[in-house]
């Protein structure tokens, strides 16, 4: 059902242990979006955009683009927070800047066996052959460190900056979320080789996983699906959940428990 040369990424695998279906209907079929996912639909579409433009403003500003016609720009938009999120931006890691050949914004995949993994990563340089990886985030929460070191996106940027190799031989990787909201948070994880080498096989282990499966199954955690967006092709309801509930967030296991995680 999945052919070779399939490219799975964070979002993925995640879909995957949330919901075999989800995966199928998301990154098999490729159906669009029929339900709404969120109650308050037009506050979770408004904080994707403002997620996005962010991106956007970082990337321009690290690639040399004026800071302070790039804060023009943004604070004669509507979104009053995201001006505000790219001056912490600059007070706190402008001198990323400064890195010498740094990548921003770029997907960068991994052979294992006949499919690829990717991570996109927001930025990423070499620090005397340490990949340091960073990811800007929008959260209202304050994220908790321990659920962050698990998530499938720690396992997935470390792993592929590990194995990608960079052009050369480098030591374990690091990667640090920055959350716009919360610029003083030490977000940061790395792993050593054995750390990596669990990864790893956690990750094919869930592709062989996936590549096999012959059905596709429904979660049982029906709670779940008052934030999906194709539950009406589940027969799971109509209603939708609320965005402060998990505002721009993913549902993800954590030592039993359900866990919500960032997207941006
Ligand atoms: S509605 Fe529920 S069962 Fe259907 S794909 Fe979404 S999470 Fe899975």
């Amino acid at each position: 059902m999945i052919t070779e040369g399939f490219s799975f990424s964070q979002s993925s695998l995640q879909s995957y242990l949330n919901c075999p279906r989800q995966f199928e209907l998301r990154y098999i079929k490729k159906l669009t979006w029929p339900a709404q996912r969120y109650a308050d639909a037009e506050k979770y579409e408004l904080d994707m955009a403002a997620g996005q433009t962010l991106h956007q403003a970082i990337q321009r500003y690290l690639l040399g683009f004026d800071g302070t016609l790039i804060l023009d720009k943004l604070q004669a938009g509507r979104d009053h927070r995201i001006p505000i999120w790219f001056n912490n931006f600059r007070a706190k890691l402008g001198y990323l800047k400064e890195k010498p050949d740094f990548i921003a914004e770029v997907p960068v995949s991994i052979a294992l066996g006949p499919y690829w993994l990717t991570a996109k990563f927001d930025y990423l340089y070499l620090e005397d052959s340490q990949p340091i990886i960073f990811d800007w985030k929008t959260s209202s929460k304050k994220p908790r460190k321990a659920q962050l070191q698990e998530s499938m996106q720690t396992k997935v940027y470390l792993t592929v900056a590990h194995k990608a190799g960079l052009g050369m031989e480098t030591k374990s990787p690091t990667i640090r979320y920055w959350e716009a909201n919360f610029p003083d948070l030490d977000l940061t994880f790395m792993q050593e080789e054995v750390g990596l080498e669990r990864y790893l096989i956690e990750l094919k282990m869930l592709i062989d996983q996936i590549t096999a499966a012959t059905e596709f199954p429904r979660t049982k955690v029906v709670e779940r699906c008052v934030y999906c967006k194709y539950r009406s092709y589940c027969n799971r309801g109509v209603m939708a959940g609320e965005s402060d509930a998990d505002q721009g967030f993913e549902f993800a296991l954590l030592e039993g428990k359900e866990e919500i995680l960032s997207e941006t």
